[in-house]
Order: C-alpha cells, then structure tokens, then sequence
C-alpha cells in the first residue's frame, strides 16, 4: 500500500471517528425529553424555557438545549408549561370500604381517576385512616393505586367516620397513633385533626403530643367554631411553627374580623410559623375571605383541593381549578406553581418532591395557560370571573407518561404499519407500555 493509500484511509478513520461515532454509534442518555417548554421550578427559582431530560425515573437534565438524537423518546411541549408534578396535601381517597357517609368509606374517591388528568402526582389523605385502620387503607388504596399517596393520620383511630367516631375524645391515644407513625414513616406526613365539635383542645393538643414526638406536623380543621377554644388562640399559642391550619379561607371560624378584614391572628400566626392551607372543599371556600386576604398579600402557604365526593362537582372542581382561581385573584402562574409543588412538598417534609432539581423523582405536569372568559365559584355558588384556565395536556409520575390528553407523545397511526398494535416503549410509556408487536399477516 503506498503512502497516499494509507493516508487516505486514515483521514477516512479520522472522519468517521469525529462525526460518525457521536451520532450514529452513541448510547442514548434520556428515556424522555420534554423539548422547548417553559419550566417553572420555584426551588430552583428557574421560570424559563428549557429541555427537561429523564433516564430512569429521574430528573437527568435542565439545560437550554438537550439534543433530541439522545432520547428514545422526544416530544415538543413549546408553548406549554412544565412544572413539578402537583401535589395536593388535602385530600379524601380511603374509598373501598363500603361506609356510608364515612370518609374511610364512600365520601372519598379513588385517586388515580381525579390526579393525572389535572396534573397531580403526589396526594396527602388527610386523616381519613387513624391507627386502627391506617393498614387496611395502605393495603387497598396506597398500595395499589399509580399516584403516590401519603397520609395524614387521624388523631382519632377510627379514622373519619362520622361525629360518633370523630367527638370519642376516648379514641384519641397519643402511644398507637405515634407507633403507626414510625412503623410507617414512609408513607405517614402528618397528624390530622378534623370536625371535632366539643369545646375541649384535647384533639389538637393529642395531636400536637404525637407530631412532637414523631418529628411530623399536624393539619387542623378546627370543626365547630366553639368561643371556648377561639382560633386565635389556636393560630398564636397552640399551633407549632410548620403546623398546618388548613380551610384557611372558608371564614367560618373567624378569619375574618367583624369589620370584614383578615383576623390580625392570621398573620400573628403565619409570624410564628403556622401554615396555611386552602383546602377548598365543599364548605371550605368564600369570596369575600379569600380576596380580601389576597388584597392584604395574605396569599395561602400551599393550594389544596380538600377532594371528595361532596366537592369534586360542587364550586370544587379538581386541582387546576383551585390554582385559576388564584390567577383571577391576581396572583402569576410562578406564585400559584409555588404554592402547588415546592411549598406543599416542604410542609409535608417531602424535599425530594416539588422541584425538578437533577436526581429528582421524575414527576412532572406540562400544562396549556388558555385565555378567555370563564368563571369561578366558592362554597356558596357565588361566581368570580376571570380570564385564565389551566388545562393538563400530559403527566410524567416516576419517568413513565401516565396521561397525554392530546396525544403529543404518540404517532400518528396513518404513519403505522398496517395492523399496528401498541405504539409505546416501556422506558417512557406508561399508559400503553407493551412493546411493538409485529403487524398482523
Ligand atoms: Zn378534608
């Protein structure tokens, strides 16, 4: 061979090794990129818009541009939203009981029906189990269900069902409740109070004894609005910093003064470190409380749905819903994504969850922002009017599509083989995962 020869196939080698290698032979780094969508991450004060890459259930990369050759599967999500998955700290899902008029029976829902589709990946059960029955419900709901459930536990064993249950001072044991939290530590973020209608403290301070002893906050619906346990004192003396008081605008029990402005012991309460939640539910949502707050820049530390079947059709809707009506109060999509992924995940001692930081579990919602005129109602079926809606166009839980509303992930099925069957690739689909099966004959 002489010397041209030679340098000829090395110059060859050469191009091939530079240009060839990198695109043709290299491994793909992602199972998903989500490509030239607006990523809000509050805890990483990132609103911006960027590639978000996934290998393995986890968040792999941010980056102004992943190159869409390294994924098994790229989608477009320019113009939409895409934030942490939601999580929703209020919420009623101890369902398959069978109970009537019981929240550990048939007032709750199944999740999975009511979370993908706006956004939600994350729920917190507040309180429909207590210590007696927090293993049935893990074994028939938590356990089985694709949207990561965790739970508050009732103060009460018996959990949430009904005033019998609920006003059983009796039923309120400090040392079982706090053994089931540390059996199940994982699952378990805080102690639920709700719907006591006495004028005793015993069940908050009960459940203060445990979350003390636990390392766990409490949530507190405060039940009957009772002048012998006012909740200013509730907000200013017995609530712990990181506690969480939650219908915090529901108005019946005095967060609004006699003149109509937010009840100074509120933000005497938020100063102490007290927490504030919506939980809107079905009774838990007014107007003239809610805006007037937001006028005086009392905005809700975490946004909640408090779902179940009295509020899933009422001035409830669903996640998203709760969120738009905190737009038409003035509030931006950055402080609403807030106050739905980072600040509740922290409340619930979650920091793994809400963020999009490199390593973290790949939960994700990409959302449209839609304008126009729509409207609002609170628990009184009073409408507020206002100008944005939120619609959830795909749900990413641990890496896998779990919901694509438009399709945006799939082919379109003239460019198919004829007889195609499933579509999906395992490494990103949940939703129709089976591998490609060869067309028919
Ligand atoms: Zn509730």
């Amino acid at each position: 061979m002489n010397k041209r020869i030679i340098c000829f196939y090395a110059l060859a080698m050469l191009i091939i090794l530079t240009f060839v290698t990198p695109l043709g032979l290299s491994q793909t780094q992602y199972d998903l990129l989500l490509q030239g969508g607006h990523v809000i991450d509050p805890k990483n004060n990132l609103s911006g818009v960027r590639d978000v890459a996934i290998l393995n259930g986890r968040i792999a990369a941010v980056a102004e541009h992943l190159d869409a050759s390294t994924a098994v599967k790229t989608v477009d999500v320019s113009g939409l939203y895409v934030t942490p998955g939601l999580v929703d700290i209020h919420v009623h899902v101890y369902a398959s009981t069978g109970e009537r008029n019981s929240y550990a029976g048939d007032n709750s829902v199944f999740p999975d029906g009511f979370t993908f589709r706006v956004g939600v990946t994350t729920v917190a059960d507040a309180g429909c189990a207590g210590w007696r029955n927090f293993e049935d419900f893990r074994e028939h709901i938590i356990s089985r269900s694709r949207t990561r459930v965790l739970a508050f536990l009732n103060i009460v064993g018996a959990g949430m069902r009904g005033p019998n249950f609920e006003n059983n001072l009796a039923d309120m044991e400090v040392a079982p409740t706090a053994d089931m939290c540390l059996r199940y530590k994982d699952l378990i973020v805080g102690i639920k109070t709700a719907h006591y209608a006495g004028p005793e403290w015993t069940p908050v301070e009960r459940a203060v004894e445990v979350g003390s002893k636990v390392g766990i906050p409490i949530m507190v619906d405060f039940g009957a609005n009772r002048p012998e346990r006012p909740t200013s004192i509730l907000w200013t003396e017995k609530m712990r910093p990181g506690d969480i008081y939650t219908h915090c605008f529901s108005g019946i029990r005095n967060e609004l003064d006699d003149s109509g402005r937010l009840n100074p012991a509120m933000s005497a309460g938020r100063k102490r470190g007290v927490i504030f939640d919506v939980g809107h539910g079905g009774g838990s949502f007014a107007w003239p409380v809610a805006t007037e707050a937001i006028k005086e820049g009392f905005h809700p530390d975490s946004i909640s749905t408090d779902l179940h079947i009295g509020s899933m059709n009422a001035g409830m809707k669903d996640m998203l819903n709760v969120m738009e009506k905190f737009l038409a109060m003035g509030l931006s999509l950055d402080d609403v994504i807030l106050r739905s992924t980072w600040n509740p995940a922290r409340e619930i001692q979650h920091q793994e969850l809400g963020n999009l930081s490199v390593g973290a579990p790949a939960d994700v919602a990409v959302l449209r922002l839609e304008n126009g005129d729509f409207g609002f109602t609170d628990m009184y079926g009073a409408r507020l009017r206002g100008t944005k809606k939120l619609t959830c166009e795909l749900t990413v839980r641990n890496g896998k599509v779990v919901y694509d509303l438009n399709g945006i992930t799939r082919p379109d099925w003239n460019t198919l083989p004829k007889g195609y069957r499933q579509t999906g690739d395992p490494r990103w689909d949940a939703v129709t995962p089976r591998p490609v099966i060869p067309p028919s004959k």
